[in-house]
């Protein structure tokens, strides 16, 4: 049977370079979203852009799950950089991800847990394998390391030291630990790869303006490598 990979980004601008390279699809509107569908090589390929946040890309994921019958999830598009060596542009792959915004520890919770769920949720390293030898023969340096979601665009120094400190977190955005929630859940192997169109400091959001559409392709071009290299 012929396999579906499923590729989510959150924006518009994340998804358009993939559109744009495969020419071809069929358009499906579901859940208030549109689902790209395309037939390439072995594989069923279902691309879709989520809106921001957490709670759509829950839906888009569990969409293309559920609905799409997607085998694999991979998650491209932009995030803030936390990590000092990373710069605009760059590409990090995440090892695990975590929701840096859930907090009960009024009852004595570490911060970002969830009773019966963990902080953190592993990617898988089948798929991580096949990102890091695809950019190693792209020449391209990508940065492992843990990523922080949560439903805030960062840009301050203040917050983007909090979110470090209390996750030892490299990048943060807004959509993949649900990503890694839902997927995780539904027994579906994921990766997430961002590339990196600010700082999340104290100008990130005008950073962000200016980097957004050249990162955003940045990760959807090795993306198209990758599948590329996926197994058949
Ligand atoms: N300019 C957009 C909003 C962008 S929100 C608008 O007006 O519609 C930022 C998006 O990029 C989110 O999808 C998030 O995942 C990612 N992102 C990039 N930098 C980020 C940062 N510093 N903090 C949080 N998310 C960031």
């Amino acid at each position: 049977m012929k396999k579906t990979i499923a590729i989510i980004g959150a924006m518009r601008e994340e998804i358009a370079p993939l559109l744009e390279s495969f020419g071809r699809y069929k358009s499906i509107d579901f859940g208030g979203n549109t689902y790209y569908q395309l037939e390439y090589k072995n594989y069923t390929i279902i691309i879709a852009y989520s809106k921001i946040g957490k709670i759509h890309a829950a839906l888009t994921c569990s969409t293309m799950i559920l609905h799409f019958n997607a085998d694999c999830v991979i998650f491209t598009g932009v995030a803030g950089g936390l990590d000092s060596t990373l710069k605009i542009g760059d590409i990090v792959l995440a090892t695990s991800l975590c929701q840096y915004d859930v907090d009960i520890s009024a009852f004595g919770h570490p911060l970002g847990f969830i009773p019966e769920s963990s902080i953190y949720i592993n990617t898988n390293k089948e798929l991580n394998d096949i990102v890091k030898k695809v950019a190693k023969e792209n020449n391209l340096a990508i940065k492992e390391g843990i990523i922080a979601s949560g439903d805030s665009f960062i840009f301050s120094n203040d917050k983007k030291k909090w979110i470090i400190d209390n996750f030892k977190a490299c990048a943060v955005e807004m959509e993949g630990a649900s990503i890694a929630v839902v997927a995780s859940l539904l027994n579906v192997p994921f990766c997430v790869i961002r590339s990196i169109s600010d700082g999340a400091d104290d100008n990130a959001n005008i950073s962000f303006d200016e980097f957004l559409v050249n990162s955003a392709s940045k990760s959807a071009k090795l993306v198209l490598s990758i599948i590329d290299n996926m197994p058949s």
